[in-house]
C-alpha cells in the first residue's frame, strides 16, 4: 500500500491547528519544515492483523481511521516518529496523545475546508501543487497572479455598478439604488479578504 500524499492544505491545516508548533518537541517551525506524523503508524495499514491487535490494545474501534485527523500531527522531519517503525505500546501516555491529536481533529479539519473556501475552491491550491512540484513558479509570480485577478475581479464589479447605477438613476428608483449599492460594497469587500487570504497563504506556504 502506497504512503498517503498530503495535500498542501492539510498540512497547513495541522500546522495552524497545532499553533505553528511540533506537536513532539514543542518548538516552533516554519511551514516549509511540517512532515506529518501518523500516531499509529500508517505500515499496518500493510498489516491488517498487526493493526486489529493495536487498535484493540489502544482501545480504539476498528472504524478508526490511520489517515485522519484523529491519527496525524505535525512534526519537524528529525522528530518524525515513522522513520522508524517501531509501534510504541499501548501507555496510558500513548493513549493520552492519541486523545490530544483528536481533540484538535475537528479544529483541524474545519481550518482545512475555510483553507480550501479561502483560495477559491482548491483552483490555488490545485495550481500550487503542481506548480511547486515542478518548481516552476515563483513567489513574485504568485503575488502577480492574485493581485491581477484581484483587480480583474473587482473591475467587472465596478463596471457593473455603474451601470446599475445609470439604470436607476433613469427610473428614479432610490430604494433600488442603494440595495444595490450595499450588495457591490459586499462583493468588494469579500473580494478584498479573500485576497488577503490568498497572499496571506503564499507567503506562509513559500516563506521568504
Ligand atoms: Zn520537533
Amino acid at each position: 500500500m502506497g504512503k498517503y500524499k498530503f495535500r498542501p492544505e492539510q498540512r497547513y491545516a495541522l500546522w495552524l491547528t497545532y499553533g505553528k508548533k511540533c506537536f513532539w518537541c514543542s518548538e516552533p517551525f516554519s511551514f516549509r519544515e511540517v512532515t506529518v506524523d501518523h500516531i499509529i503508524p500508517e505500515y499496518l495499514l500493510d498489516d491488517p492483523d498487526k493493526l486489529k491487535i493495536v487498535l484493540h490494545d489502544y482501545r480504539l474501534d476498528t472504524s478508526f481511521s490511520i489517515n485522519d485527523y484523529c491519527n496525524w500531527a505535525p512534526a519537524h522531519n528529525h522528530c518524525n516518529r515513522e522513520k522508524g517503525t517501531t509501534i510504541y505500546s499501548a501507555s496510558p501516555a500513548m493513549i493520552t496523545t492519541l486523545e490530544r491529536v483528536r481533540q484538535k481533529a475537528t479544529a483541524a479539519k474545519l481550518e482545512e475546508e475555510k483553507i480550501i473556501r479561502a483560495v477559491h475552491n482548491d483552483k490555488l491550491l490545485g495550481k500550487y501543487e503542481i506548480a511547486s512540484k515542478r518548481g516552476k513558479i515563483s513567489k513574485a509570480e504568485w503575488v502577480a497572479k492574485i493581485e491581477s485577478d484581484h483587480d480583474k475581479r473587482i473591475l467587472v464589479l465596478e463596471n457593473e455598478w455603474h451601470q446599475k447605477k445609470e439604470e436607476f438613476l433613469r427610473q428614479n428608483d432610490a430604494i433600488a439604488y442603494l440595495k444595490t449599492k450595499r450588495k457591490f460594497e459586499g462583493a468588494m469587500a469579500v473580494a478584498q479578504i479573500e485576497r488577503d487570504l490568498a497572499l496571506k497563504y503564499i507567503e506562509d506556504v513559500l516563506g521568504e
